[in-house]
Formats: structure tokens, sequence, C-alpha cells
């Protein structure tokens, strides 16, 4: 009876990959700061150690309450750069087969966003995924040479503000300030469903080495808006596309892969109530952006026939690499710290909704006392 249950367990843990296509969730909890917390306070966040939850569970406890999740895979706060690019690499390597990928990463201002994106500049064992991913598809593109592949490279990066596009590698930055030219800057899909946006700086690169200079660029230009906007950068998307075009004249093959690194907006919850004018704007901004997202991804996984991209501009923009064989990975970041348990419970929320598609599974094949450990395996 044991060994059916498992069978039938791991037979149900397939379906459910399969029924999630190319979407996949991790959850990575970064490790608890100075002047975090002391040393005899209750810890509410925990890794069940389970054979079925090992790597996958995590459980929070808030109220005297045990929230238990599980994910495709969970990082705990000793987990190093390095580990967390080994578990992304096949994924980012794909774009070099002409996969487009989105990689995103979630959660509140300070969970460790962008120390997973982009690491601690000039530290090398903190390099984040995107220099990582960008040596790695670089190396890669040499070897691949060697079998007649050539490939070109191009990179973009922009900010979404507000449901306003800015352009992170604009020489002429105070034109993409103002809204004097409406029609900059504005999200188009041509006949052949790539997405463009008009006026967005595009720019050939033939080395990592070059894609960090422009990384550079960027966090500079992002910083500017930072002084202007209160606090911008926690409050708007990031989107680094590389755009991949390979040829192999031997072979006679083509591809066209494109990687997007998406560092969110801060997922905190502010209070509507408690802000007025831009930064209730801005609130509200943000509000929609993340839960069209988690909208298209819930839509994608349940695969509907109506998936509501249109809903927000980073939606829109990323259509073309949201769905059909396209690949999708969301990192949701997590705090360890006590005083930010509730925004802990809220990320782990968003993540399970978008992880949750064993929804999909027909309930009279299977019964549903089955389904219920991924979310709830307590
Ligand atoms: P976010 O981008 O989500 O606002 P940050 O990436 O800026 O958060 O992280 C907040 C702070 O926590 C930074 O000082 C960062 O260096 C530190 N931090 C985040 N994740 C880790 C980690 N995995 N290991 C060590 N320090 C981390
Ligand atoms: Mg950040």
């Amino acid at each position: 009876k044991v060994i059916e249950g498992e069978a039938l367990r791991k037979k149900l843990h397939n379906t459910i990959l399969e029924l999630k296509g190319n979407i996949r969730v991790f959850c990575r909890v970064r490790p608890l700061l100075l002047d975090e917390g002391m040393e005899d306070e209750t810890k509410p966040i925990s890794f069940p150690t389970t054979t079925e939850a090992l790597g996958r569970g995590i459980e929070v406890l808030h109220h005297g309450q045990t929230h238990p999740f599980m994910f495709d895979k969970v990082f705990m706060p000793q987990t190093t750069q390095e580990e967390v690019f080994e578990e992304v690499s096949q994924l980012v390597q794909s774009a070099l087969d002409g996969y487009k990928v989105c990689i995103f990463a979630y959660g509140q201002t300070g969970s460790g966003k962008t120390h997973t994106m982009m690491g601690t500049p000039g530290s090398y064992d903190d390099k984040g995924l995107i220099p990582r991913s960008l040596e790695q598809i670089f190396e890669a593109r040499q070897k691949l040479k060697e079998q007649g592949w050539k490939y070109e490279m191009q990179v973009s990066m922009l900010e979404i503000y507000n449901e306003t596009i800015r352009d992170l590698l604009s020489a002429n930055k105070c034109s993409t300030e103002g809204s004097a030219n409406k029609q900059q800057y504005a999200i188009k899909h041509d006949a052949n469903g790539t997405t463009y946006v008009s006026d967005l700086t595009i720019v050939d690169v033939r080395s990592s080495k070059e894609v960090s200079y422009l990384l550079n660029r960027a966090a500079q230009s992002r910083s500017v808006g930072k002084t202007q906007m209160n606090e911008q950068s926690s409050r708007s998307h990031f989107v680094f596309t590389l755009r991949i075009f390979g040829v192999n004249e031997t072979l006679e093959q083509q591809v066209q892969g494109v990687l997007n690194l998406i560092d969110l907006a801060g997922s905190e919850r502010l209070s509507k109530s408690g802000s007025t004018g831009d930064r209730l704007k801005e609130t509200q901004a943000i509000n929609r952006s993340l839960s069209s997202l988690s909208d298209v991804i819930f839509a994608l996984a349940k695969k509907e026939e109506h998936i509501p991209y249109r809903n927000s501009k980073l939606t829109y923009l990323l259509q073309p690499c949201l769905g059909g064989d396209s690949k999708t990975l969301m990192v949701v970041n997590v705090s360890p710290a006590p005083s930010s348990v509730n925004e802990s419970l809220c990320s782990l929320r968003f993540a399970a909704r978008v992880n949750a598609c064993e929804i999909s599974i027909p309930r009279r094949q299977t019964s549903m006392r089955y389904m219920e450990p991924r979310l709830s395996y307590g």
C-alpha cells in the first residue's frame, strides 16, 4: 500500500510538471542581516526535512499558525550565488537553442531581488544571475563557433515605472523623462509576432565585458531617476533583454532566442488609504502590473484560451516570451526577518498561486487529497 501511494504521488507529480509546461517557481530566502532580529527571537521561516519536502518546502510561522508551501525548489539562506545559478544555467542555455526565456525576481523591497539578479558589483563570488548568464552564453557561443554556428546578440534595457517605459541605454536621458512625445517607447507587435518598443536603444554586443559596461550605464541611469523620483528603482520593473540570432550555414539552420531577466518592483503592499497623489498612482501601477503578471502565468499554466496580456505594460511587452513554447522561471525572494513575516507570507501566497496548477488536473481521475500536499503538505 505504501509503495502504491508513493508511486501514485510520483505519477501525480510528473503530471503536474507536464501540465505546468514551461513554468517553474523557485523560492530563495536570504540570510538575516546584521541589524535584523535577535538570536533568541522566534524564527518565522523554517525548512521541513521530510523526504517529500526536502529542498522544496518552506514553512512560515505567523500568529501561532504554520503555513506550509512547496515549490519546484527552495533555496535556503546559505545557498550561494553559484549554487542558484547551477539550477538556472540550463534554462539560460536554452536561449541559445532558440527558446524565449523569462526569469523574474519577485519579492518585497529588501528581500534580495537585485542581489539574486545582479549581485554585488565587483565581487566575484557575489555575481548574480545576469552576469553569470552572460558569461555562460558568450562562452557557449565560442564553443558553438567550432560547430559552424555564428551568433549575433543585441541588448536592450528598460524600466517600467507607473506604466511608462524608460530607456536605460538612451544617450539622451532628458527626453525620456517627459511625456513630450507620446509615441516614444510604445510597445508594438509586428506581423511576425515579435515585439519591439519604438525608439528603444538596442546595442549589438560581442562579449560579456561589453554587456557589463552597458549594465553599469543602465545602473547609473536608474540611480539618476532614483533621487528625482522617490526611490524609483524599487518602485519600477527593470527588464534586461538579450536577443540571440544564430545561423549555421553548413547545417542550414537558424535560431532566434530571447533571454529576459527581470528585477520586479517591490511587492510590498503600500496601504492605499495612507498614500495620495503620485504615491497612490505608483502603488496602483505596481499592484496592477504584478497581479497582471500572476494572472497571465496562471492562465498559461491552466492553458486557458484567453491570456490577459494586455492588462499591463510588463505583460504586453513580454507577451511573445510568455506562453507558447517559451520558458518562465519566477524566483520568489523572501526575507527571514520577523518584522517581514507578513510580507513574506504575501510573497509566498503569490508564488503559490503562480505555482498552483494542480487545479487543472481533472478531479474525477485523482482524489484532491493527493493534490493538496503541494500547497499544504503539513
Ligand atoms: P531588493 O532588490 O529585493 O530590494 P536587495 O537585493 O537589495 O533587495 O537585498 C537587500 C539587502 O540584503 C542587500 O544589502 C543585499 O546585499 C542583502 N542580500 C540579499 N540577498 C542576499 C544573500 N543571498 N546573501 C547575502 N546578502 C544578501
Ligand atoms: Mg532591488
